[in-house]
């Protein structure tokens, strides 16, 4: 081989491979503590990819496989398609792109379990007459069982996420009678098969049914898993599967026997599940609430219909600048909207129109504001709006009391009352910005529709609330304007 580079064998694997698998897995940790804070997070990503490429050659050059060719091959492969995704994927997208990814990490998992039982098990002929426990040693056969059954689960839950967020199916929870005694039987079947497989059957045969049988269980469980998911808590089930993603890749990398890919899988397991404690807790859920109680669903509440409303006020672009002409303070609050206008920049030109004039400028960030973790964020960021001015749910609400004007640009659920005040409310107990404890609140949106919960929000309707219609880079632009007009009269 011309391009092969040239490596003694026992340095290889006694030495090098080691080195840098352990690099990797350090560098992977520096690159998630990076992602910790807003400020680190685009190093902590270039990091984490750092990682991805040496746990990738080191795997290359372990295997035997040290064409660089190949390595460059696959660099530019993987590059365009990464390219391709984060180009053509708008923001508002992003939670069906991880889905997509946690459901490809989950399959990938999977096949690799399944491989390695069929090249290590199914066509060895040294293993007929032996348990699976024993042709692959226990662990290794137990890995082989969980890396199917995770996998199957994340990679079926995965899709159903993908198709409720895109809208292809129905994005409230879907009820079914006796669900929790049908996932308890595919849950503890599929364990069953598995333990029946690994310990007690010896032909080949046998074996092939088994592990088509747990993938099979594991891929009808993961849909039933989430299809009763709705609403609100879909952010929550995402990240819990992308922590299921972590898992099956950590399993995986016992049955591989592949250090790195156990670190990495548990890091990802790990941080998922810090990921998804984090959203139940902004969103006042249990994850038992979430995975077992349909909570998203949407009910009929005490302040009636979605599109029930009764007297709202509705101002021009001029009127409401008349009103921030007198503010003192004031806090913007982004929403879903901001993300899909693209108003971030236009925001931050008001935010420093306003600052020009003496008023104080903030932003409530919401923890589940937009389609994603950190949404309002990356957005903000964009338009470069000082880090210090982003101010978290528990630091802003006692703010509000004392702010003249709050400017909610294209947010509705997590400013809705009703999550405070109406116990039988969808949201009822979801931690809100209480924006209405402002002096007046404005909120810029297209129309009277719901958000993502699907319900209505009597903030619209409230005394100092005033509702400017329109497109939030639209109406923005306006505001800007009259007030640039207003000081130059
Ligand atoms: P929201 O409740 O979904 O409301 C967004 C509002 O933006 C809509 O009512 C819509 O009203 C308005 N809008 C859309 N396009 C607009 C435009 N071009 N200009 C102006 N307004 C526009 O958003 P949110 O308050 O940010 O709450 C987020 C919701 O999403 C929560 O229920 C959360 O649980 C859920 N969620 C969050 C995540 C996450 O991880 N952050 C993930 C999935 C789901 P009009 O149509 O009338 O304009």
């Amino acid at each position: 081989m011309d391009n092969a580079i040239e490596l003694q064998p026992g340095f290889i694997h006694a030495t090098l491979v080691p080195i840098l698998y352990l690099v990797s897995a350090v560098t992977f940790i520096y690159g998630i503590k990076g992602l910790t804070r807003v400020r680190t997070a685009r190093r902590g990503n270039m990091w984490g990819a750092i990682a991805m490429l040496l746990a990738v050659v080191a795997t290359l050059i372990d295997m035997g496989v040290v064409d660089y060719r190949w390595i460059l091959i696959g660099l530019a492969v993987g590059s365009a398609i990464g390219a391709f995704a984060a180009f053509k994927v708008a923001m508002t997208e992003m939670p069906e792109m991880v889905a997509l990814f946690n459901g490809a990490g989950g399959g990938a998992s999977m096949l690799v379990a399944i491989s390695f039982l069929w090249l290590h098990v199914i066509e060895e002929p040294s293993s007929v007459g032996h348990t699976v426990a024993f042709a692959l040693q226990t662990d290794s056969a137990v890995s082989t069982v969980f890396g199917i059954l995770i996998g199957a689960v994340t990679l079926s839950g995965s899709v159903v996420a993908y198709l409720k967020l895109q809208g292809k199916i129905s994005g409230q929870p879907i009820l079914l009678p006796g669900r929790h005694v049908v996932n308890l039987l595919l849950f503890f079947g599929s364990l069953g098969v598995g333990a029946w497989f690994v310990f007690f059957t010896t032909d080949h045969f046998s074996i092939g049914v088994a592990a088509l049988v747990v993938t099979v269980l594991a891929t009808i469980l993961g849909i039933m898993l989430v299809i009763p998911i709705g609403g609100a808590d879909m952010p929550v089930v995402i990240s819990l599967l992308n922590s299921y993603s972590g898992l099956a890749a950590s399993a995986t990398g016992f049955v591989l026997n592949n250090n790195v890919l156990i670190i990495s899988g548990a890091l990802v397991g790990a941080s998922g599940l810090i990921l998804t404690h984090i959203m139940c807790v902004a969103m006042n859920r249990t994850l038992a609430n979430v995975l077992f109680g349909g909570f998203g669903m949407v009910e009929q509440t005490a302040s009636g219909p979605a599109s029930d409303y009764g007297t709202v006020r509705s101002y021009s672009a001029e009127e409401a600048a008349m009103v921030l002409e007198a503010a003192q303070s004031v806090v913007f609050v982004p929403g879903y909207g901001l993300a899909v206008a693209q108003a971030q920049h236009v925001v931050r030109e008001l935010a420093d129109l306003l600052e020009s004039r003496g008023a104080t400028v903030a932003y409530g960030i919401h923890p589940v504001a937009g389609r994603m973790p950190g949404h309002m964020n990356v957005l903000l960021a964009e338009a470069d709006v000082p880090y210090e001015q982003l101010l978290e749910m528990d630091d802003v609400n006692p703010r509000f009391k004392e702010t003249d004007v709050v400017i909610i640009v294209g947010a509705n659920d997590v400013v809705n009352p009703a999550a405070e005040k109406e116990p039988g409310s969808p949201i009822a107990g979801m931690p809100v910005l209480k924006v209405w404890e402002a002096h007046t609140t404005m909120v810029i949106k297209r129309s009277l529709s719901p958000g993502f919960a699907g319900i209505k929000n009597e903030l619209f309707e409230y005394d100092n609330n005033i509702m400017i219609f329109g497109d939030a880079k639209e109406v923005l632009q306006g505001l800007v304007s009259e007030l640039k007009q207003a000081a130059a009269a």
